[in-house]
């Protein structure tokens, strides 16, 4: 494997052992609300210092990024209080044992970025970025349940490096999705090669060197079997009507986990689920780089397909994805059934 993808894997790896500390420890997330209503947490601030500290400490300078997060909020006086357990935690994990304040400031701007760079080569019509939301699912990490970390380096609108971390996520696939476990963790990850299959790594221990890196080839679906579906745990993040209307339309599928983030495409990846559908609110949202650049390579070099509701190629080549709409991934034959659903039924979401 690359330099590249066993330091995406180490970032978010860290990155997820600090959240899952936060977590699991009484001081809780503290939960604060952005302008735009989203949540955010002392994790979701670590995270992104962790995995920008460890990224510019490999690949030196030149680290252009698009992230979720960036250190405004922790720079005003409302914000000290949220720097100081965010320089606790990453001390008290041990993962940035001497953190400080500006340390992390530092750490989140090297890391904060709302632009995609121009191309700098012949022939590419987009630059190149890595592209990292510190903690994916931040609902589901404020519930105690599934989260992620993920991060993606895209070229010319095209992922070709991702690894997403799921702290809950347990390595044992006979233990479901709705299982978290103390010793739960894995970071799914993908690379750009010939060879079908994804690595699933378990980040035990302290060095990221003696993590167990395994290679997991998914199997695919016969005629007859039934696809297992997976969908947000949040009801307000898709239009749950016409999910419905598709499934029923699709025939053979199982609908009974539920993951936030994108650890519903580690599970596509992995082969624990054979589809994850998200059918586009009618609010006119449109869906963010980070929230899709990793897991859509995990799945495609699972040989799953991904694609918007419509059909058409999803390209990250801007903050938003501003020319498609929803999301279909899954096992190819999985994905052609659900696509054909959608269409038959109309359901092509907001232009
Ligand atoms: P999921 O757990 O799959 O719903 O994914 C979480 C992501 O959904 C978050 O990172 C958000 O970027 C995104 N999200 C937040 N609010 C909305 C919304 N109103 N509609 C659609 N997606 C949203
Ligand atoms: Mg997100």
């Amino acid at each position: 494997m690359g330099d590249e993808l066993r330091w995406a894997v180490e970032a978010v790896g860290l990155a997820g052992r600090v959240c899952k500390w936060v977590q699991q420890h009484p001081m809780g997330v503290g939960r604060v609300e952005k302008v735009d209503g989203s949540p955010v947490t002392v994790g979701d601030f670590a995270a992104q210092a962790v995995v920008a500290r460890v990224l510019a400490e490999r690949l030196g300078v030149g680290l252009a990024m698009v992230s979720e997060e960036d250190s405004a909020f922790l720079r005003q006086e409302a914000g000290g209080g949220t720097l100081r357990r965010v320089v606790e935690v990453l001390r008290q994990s041990g993962v940035w044992i001497d953190a400080t304040g500006e340390g992390v400031i530092g750490a989140i701007d090297r890391g904060a970025g709302k632009r995609v760079p121009g191309p700098t080569r012949v022939g590419e019509r987009h630059g190149a970025f890595w592209t990292l939301d510190p903690i994916d699912g931040t609902k589901g990490f404020v519930r105690g349940q599934q989260f992620a970390v993920c991060l993606a380096k895209v070229v010319d609108a095209q992922p070709r490096v991702a690894a997403v971390a799921c702290p809950n996520l347990c390595a044992d696939a006979a233990r479901g999705v709705e299982v978290v476990a103390e010793d739960a963790g894995i970071v799914v990850a993908a690379e750009e090669g010939s060879e079908r299959g994804v690595w699933c790594v378990v980040p035990g221990g302290e060095q990221a060197e003696v993590w167990a890196w395994t290679w997991v080839k998914r199997e695919m679906l016969k005629d007859d079997d039934v696809s297992r579906l997976v969908r947000s745990g949040e009801r307000g993040h898709s239009d749950r009507a016409g999910m419905e209307r598709i499934i029923e339309g699709m025939g053979r599928v199982k609908v009974d986990q539920e993951a936030d983030g994108q650890c519903k495409y580690a599970m596509v990846a992995l082969g624990r689920a054979d589809l994850y559908l998200r059918v586009p609110p009618r609010t006119g949202y449109r869906e963010n780089v980070w929230d899709h650049a990793p897991g859509v390579m995990l799945v495609r070099r699972a040989g799953c397909v991904a694609t918007d509701i419509r059909g058409r190629e999803l390209e990250f080549d801007g903050v938003k994805l501003e020319r498609t709409n929803g999301i279909i991934a899954g096992e190819p034959g999985t994905h052609a059934r659900a696509l054909r659903a959608a269409m038959e039924l109309g359901i092509r979401g907001a232009d």
